[in-house]
């Protein structure tokens, strides 16, 4: 299985090189050359089998030579041990014909986990057998970091620096990333946003002196085998309401594109979607685009759904790839466009693609509350603020023959202040996390500067 940039000029890389490498040396992100397919039988075949077993059956085609079959069922055994839920991913009805995917089951709550536990063990593998070092860098705006932080901490053959918008995450988030007490671990708060923490980052791996120094790595969902480990769930969850033999659609509370993107994996390995729905909230750049045709940048407004307060959203660029008709000259212009001025117009062609692949809505602040307070006087659930605009948007693109499956992609006690605000309770944290209000926190403050930024990791890093 061959990997190649979505600008077209960078090296054409097998799995394990991808992963390694992150971002591609053009500035674009890695596709698979083809995406391999699963027939009906197959697909079948997959309803009722452990969640370990259908992430190998899904997986394994993408996964081309870089690591053996036992190795592989072995890595993903290890990846999802640490789940709180024997599903790992289970389902739950909200309504007549309304599905809630929870994900938030992992060690740091938020979905997250899902591909990054299996990422920490995929490098753990490939860095043994090559006997490398390696530097990872992210970008987080609270979940990410957090789940990437547990995944490598204390793994000899990596130091991982995080870079958070200081002041803009949760609290447990944030304790989540300053309490670990491995020297490996690295949190850094960047003052700004995450749009600038993402931007910094991409300048690093973009500065190949440093990037070759360091070797850089990236575990943001620019990081291809990110977005594979999360194509599993939509297969699990349409597989257990009846698909292939029904379809069913799907809402995604989206960011950086990451999860969404993986839904449309899915599908084109032939799993029989019929809506794959975006969900933004009040920064809505990926709405406006569908309704629009321009893909324009505004400022960040922080919003009770902090994960998903992003303008720059990395992995639309593989759907643009896609919409493009795998045009990488066309994709780096438009790029370049957008980093120059703010904007791009998406062509006539590609916005139509586009508009036949997703549909997309966005819920308010307030409306995002009321959902929440909503759902848990209708059903007793609990939902954190990102489903709450998940299931706003799922419930608007209801169709009564169409089961609907919203993702839950956090736990509700990593935002204990606005499910409280709209519930009245406080959601507890689980017990392995419980002490984590008293656990002395860790961190460097850092200005929004390359150099500076470089300069502070060239000295903690133990290569
Ligand atoms: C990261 C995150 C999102 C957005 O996911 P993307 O893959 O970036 O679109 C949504 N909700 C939560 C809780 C998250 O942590």
């Amino acid at each position: 299985m061959k990997y190649v940039s979505t600008r077209g000029a960078a090296p054409v890389l097998d799995f394990e090189d991808t992963m390694l490498t992150g971002l591609a040396r053009d500035g674009g992100l890695y596709v698979p050359e083809r995406v391999p397919t699963l027939d009906p039988t197959e697909i079948a075949a997959l309803a009722g089998l452990p969640y370990e077993e259908v992430a190998f059956r899904v997986m394994r085609p993408f996964i081309g030579d870089s690591f053996g079959e036992a190795e592989f069922r072995d890595i993903i055994d290890r990846a999802y041990a640490s789940f709180s839920h024997p599903a790992r991913a289970p389902l739950t009805q909200l309504g007549p014909n309304l599905f809630l995917l929870e994900l938030f089951h992992g060690p740091t709550l938020a979905f997250k986990d899902f591909a990054m536990q299996l990422i920490g063990q995929l490098f753990e593998a490939a860095l043994k057998r090559r006997g490398e070092h390696v530097t990872i860098v992210g970008a987080t705006s609270g979940d990410t970091g957090s789940a990437a932080i547990e995944a490598f901490r204390g793994l000899d053959a990596v130091d991982i620096f995080i870079l958070l918008p200081k002041g803009r995450t949760s609290e447990v988030q944030r304790r989540q990333m300053t309490t670990p007490t491995e020297a490996n671990v690295h949190a850094l708060l960047l003052d700004g946003d995450f749009d600038d923490c993402q931007a910094r980052v991409k300048d690093m791996f973009n500065d190949f002196d440093f990037r070759d120094r360091m070797r850089l790595a990236g575990v943001n969902s620019i990081n291809w085998a990110r977005v594979l480990a999360q194509v599993v769930y939509y297969f699990t969850a349409a597989t257990a309401l009846g698909a292939p033999h029904r379809k069913v659609s799907f809402t995604v509370p989206t960011g950086n594109f990451g999860d969404i993107f993986a839904g449309q994996v899915a599908r084109r390995m032939g799993l029989p979607i019929e809506k794959l729905v975006i969900a933004t909230n009040q920064n809505d750049i990926l709405h406006r685009t569908l309704a629009t045709g321009a893909y324009t940048r505004e400022t960040v407004v922080p919003s009770i759904s902090p994960s998903m307060d992003i303008q720059v959203s990395s992995n639309f660029e593989r759907a643009l790839f896609d919409a493009y008709g795998r045009d990488g000259k066309a994709v780096a212009e438009q790029m370049e466009r957008l980093k120059e001025t703010g904007s791009f117009p998406v062509s006539q062609g590609a916005i139509g693609r586009l508009r036949e692949t997703f549909a997309s809505g966005r819920a308010s602040e307030t409306e995002t509350s009321e959902t929440i307070a909503r759902v848990y006087a209708a059903t007793g659930e609990v939902i954190c603020p990102h489903s709450a605009v998940g299931v706003k948007v799922a419930e608007e693109e209801a169709d009564p023959a169409v089961p609907m499956i919203a993702l839950a992609t956090a736990h509700p006690a990593k935002f204990p202040d606005a499910v409280a605000a709209a519930t009245g309770i406080r959601p507890a944290l689980p017990k392995r996390l419980s002490d984590l209000y008293e656990r002395p926190e860790r961190m460097t403050e850092i200005a929004n500067d390359l150099r500076t930024i470089e300069r502070l990791m060239e000295e903690r890093a133990s290569t």
